[in-house]
């Protein structure tokens, strides 16, 4: 069996719809369709999250029109036979009814994500009816009847895993499979998600859940490129590189990908694919346990970055003082992305300022804190990199004119990670781009 997930783009337009399903009905092995919600969709949900928490309904209710709008001039050029289009106007109006209840009702936390969850089940609803319409057998499977995360917001395959498996044994005999990337229900039993571009990551959860032979991601983008498309004028597909490689790309910004959806492929060595809706014929990018070749791959940037610096004496000589000072992030769940030490200070980086200040309050005894907002993260990653030829004098030359605030070197053989304040990211990205990949 295998995983073929389409992103919000693929499926943002009717005719995208109508290719998905050609490009699908090929499929000679049985496969699970992940969708996404229409591009768009969930930033308007997420609007409309804020209008309601703010207590401005008003704003809200003209954002559920629009948005209700959009999807039934998406369903009238979708659809043709009056039969389908009725059931796709009741599915809309289902979905929007709930929305309009919801303004009523006082917020919570729970409602917003409630609210979020429209998105990906409007997708699947209405690309069940076109498989319909077109007479393509499939089934629908519920993502919020197998798709669950633990107290700490944490996927299990294991338990993903069985109830997956009991609802694809209710439907033995069939190939054709859709469900929603991004929702799930969390561990008090409420609709929850996977965080912003989280459909990568449930396409690889159920991947590696059914052991499928690929989990495909269809994008935009014919791969994954060696920079940014987004800030840098010319950029290359990569056509192989290794989970760790992508991994790192996807943790350090790359947003072809969610940060955390390469470790269940890479856990169950499930190659995955990425390619592109728009041009199926191109080679995309495949990952697996193969690096494929030595060098650097690609560069990533990762925003909203705080750096915080503890200078001590106590340090001198010291031991434990490293512990002691992880333990405070440990304490507060807090990730910490980057790490460079001296005699007398460390300096590390976070991107998660939930529990910020309490952090700030725990590490003041330990020295004098000085701590840095706004700053990025710039990451080179390719295959043991360190021992490519010149590699340090690119790198330092491409960094030329830019005050980078810390170096990460050897951590991994994948990744060099520099930290720069935001507004000299681009440049980098830039600089980087002819220096390391002789693109201008
Ligand atoms: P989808 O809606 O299909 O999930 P996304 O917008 O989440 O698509 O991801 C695809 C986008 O990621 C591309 O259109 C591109 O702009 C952006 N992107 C950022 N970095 C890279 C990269 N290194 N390679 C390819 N695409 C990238
Ligand atoms: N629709 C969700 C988002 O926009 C999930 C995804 O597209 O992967 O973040
Ligand atoms: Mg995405």
């Amino acid at each position: 069996m295998k995983v073929m997930k389409f992103g919000g783009t693929s499926v943002g337009r009717p005719e995208r719809m109508h290719h998905i399903a050609n490009l699908v009905v090929k499929e000679q092995e049985p496969v699970i369709i992940v969708l996404s919600a229409l591009s768009g969709t969930t930033n308007s949900l997420v609007e409309i999250g804020e209008h309601i928490s703010k207590g401005d309904r008003q704003s809200a209710k003209s954002a559920i029109e629009k948005l209700e709008a959009h999807y039934r001039s998406f369903v009238a050029e979708l659809l043709k036979n009056e039969e389908t289009i009725q059931k796709a106007n009741n599915i809309i109006a289902e979905h929007f009814e709930f929305l309009n209840i919801i303004l009523k009702i006082s917020f919570s936390e729970a409602l917003s994500k409630d609210i979020l969850a429209q998105g990906e089940l409007l997708s699947t609803k209405l690309f069940s009816v076109l498989l319909e319409e077109k007479g393509i057998e499939h089934v629908l499977l519920p993502a919020l009847e197998f798709m669950t995360v633990d107290i700490y917001d944490e996927p299990q395959i294991g338990g993903i895993k069985i109830k997956l498996t009991q609802l694809l044994k209710q439907h033995a005999k069939k190939k054709l499979f859709i469900t929603q990337g991004y929702i799930c229900r969390n561990a008090r039993g409420e609709v929850d998600n996977l965080k912003r571009g989280g459909s990568d990551y449930s396409a690889s959860l159920i991947a590696a859940a059914i052991n499928a032979s690929v989990c495909e991601i269809w994008t935009d983008i014919d791969g994954m490129h060696n920079n940014d498309p987004r800030i840098v004028n010319k950029t290359l597909p990569v056509e192989q590189m290794s989970f760790e490689e992508a991994a790192e790309l996807a943790y350090f910004g790359a947003k072809i990908l969610h940060p955390a959806s390469i470790w269940p492929a890479q856990q169950f060595n499930i190659p995955v694919k990425l390619l592109n809706t728009m041009k199926p014929e191109a080679k995309g990018t495949t990952i697996t346990a193969e690096a494929g070749s030595v060098g650097v791959k690609a560069v990533a940037a990762k925003d909203n970055i705080i750096a915080i610096r503890i200078k001590s004496s106590r340090m001198l000589l010291a031991y434990g003082f490293l512990r002691k000072i992880f333990e405070i992030f440990e304490k507060y769940r807090t990730p910490i992305d980057m790490i460079t030490t001296s005699e007398v200070a460390v300096s590390l980086t976070i991107d998660n300022d939930s529990n910020l200040k309490e952090i700030l309050k725990e590490l003041e005894p330990f020295g004098t804190v000085e701590v840095d907002k706004t700053q990025s993260i710039v990451s080179v990653v390719g295959n043991q990199i360190s021992l490519t030829e010149d590699m340090v004098k690119k790198l330092f030359g491409s960094i030329r004119h830019i005050p980078v605030r810390m170096v990460s070197y050897g951590g991994s053989p994948h990744n060099i990670s520099l930290l720069v304040p935001a507004e000299f990211k681009t440049q980098l990205l830039q600089q980087l781009n002819k220096g390391m990949f002789g693109l201008d």
